[in-house]
């Protein structure tokens, strides 16, 4: 990977696409489904006869969560950026927005705008070059600088450019969350991921993986015309109680034809139910109480949530059923025995 970024400037567009189309051709067909994750955490909770009790993932009686992200690559992408939010805003959706702090110009008018209608600002790695990662002395000497940047655009959350990620490492950065990881993506320099369309704690951060195709993926690698691929993930993830986070690009989404997709598919989500639209921020945060909530049983029998997140949460049972894991409400009482 490091020499591929380090000779990717030499490499002529043409073999980039050849080797883009071959990963292409060589993607299975369920490529954007974490089966395998899923199909393990089913057996581990099937050991349990009565299912695991734990705190429902998401508050206020939500079913799922629904988050949107932006990567803004260049100058161009940022002047295309309030064309993105005004689609949004026809949905009265918010999204968080992470900037290349020393990548090119901020146009501050533009972060004062997105601001203003209470969308996030959030930090995308220090200048885009692909090697963040390339030795742990240039990750500390830039981490110092993407620090700074954090508290110059107020911002608490991460994303490294082109997905590279290092848990370790990023313990340095003063940040609340890093949503660099994702469920699934064999599309990526750094392929893989971490199976789960839930947040999770990492060291002293939250984890919020993103679990939608990327755009770039879809429009450019893929070359596909319509959504059908956001939607499939996006119904199989509701029907698993996840979180769907969507990363996408106003670079690549601001043509016509970008925009229009985009629009179908916020239009299809509105008409959904269930679900919890919040900032990236917000998800932490929650993500974090809930953490340090637990299960109690009271006198009485009745389990409750007590910490944090009560005021906030319910009770939930995960149990399989061999293709899902399910989170249902709890069946019967504890008996004192
Ligand atoms: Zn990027």
């Amino acid at each position: 990977m490091r020499a591929y970024y380090q000779l990717r400037p030499l490499i002529p567009m043409a073999l980039r696409r050849y080797l883009q189309q071959r990963r292409r051709n060589e993607a299975r067909p369920r490529w954007h489904f974490p089966d395998a994750f899923m199909a393990s955490l089913g057996e581990a909770v099937n050991h349990f006869a009565d299912g695991v009790t734990i705190v429902h993932p998401w508050p206020d009686g939500a079913h799922w969560a629904f988050v949107l992200t932006h990567d803004v690559e260049s100058e161009f992408g940022l002047s295309r950026s309030l064309e993105l939010a005004d689609v949004e805003r026809e949905f009265g959706f918010l999204s968080c927005w992470n900037i290349v702090p020393h990548g090119y110009p901020v146009d501050q008018g533009v972060i004062r705008e997105l601001r203003s209608r209470g969308c996030e600002i959030g930090v995308h790695g220090y200048n885009h070059d692909g090697r963040l990662f390339s030795s742990r002395k240039e990750f500390d000497r830039r981490a110092v600088e993407i620090n700074r940047a954090m508290r110059e655009y107020g911002a608490v959350g991460f994303r490294a450019p082109m997905v590279h990620r290092q848990l370790d490492w990023m313990q340095q950065l003063e940040i609340e969350y890093d949503a660099s990881h994702f469920d699934i993506d064999p599309f990526q320099a750094m392929p893989g991921g971490v199976g789960a369309v839930w947040p999770f704690l990492a060291g002293r951060f939250v984890e919020l993986p993103y679990t939608l195709p990327q755009d770039h993926t879809l429009l450019i690698v893929l070359g596909e015309n319509d959504d059908r691929l956001w939607r499939e993930k996006l119904e199989w993830i509701v029907q698993r109680q996840g979180m769907v986070l969507m990363l996408t690009h106003p670079d690549y989404l601001a043509g016509q034809h970008g925009l229009d997709l985009y629009r179908r598919f916020l239009e299809h989500v509105c008409e959904l139910s269930g679900y919890w639209h919040a900032l990236p921020r917000d998800v932490a945060e929650w993500w974090r109480q809930r953490h340090d909530s637990h299960v109690e049983v009271d006198g009485e029998g009745h389990r409750r949530v007590a910490g944090p997140a009560a005021g906030r949460c319910r009770v939930a049972v995960m149990q399989s059923d061999g293709e899902r894991v399910l989170f249902n409400e709890p069946q019967r009482e504890v008996s004192w025995s």
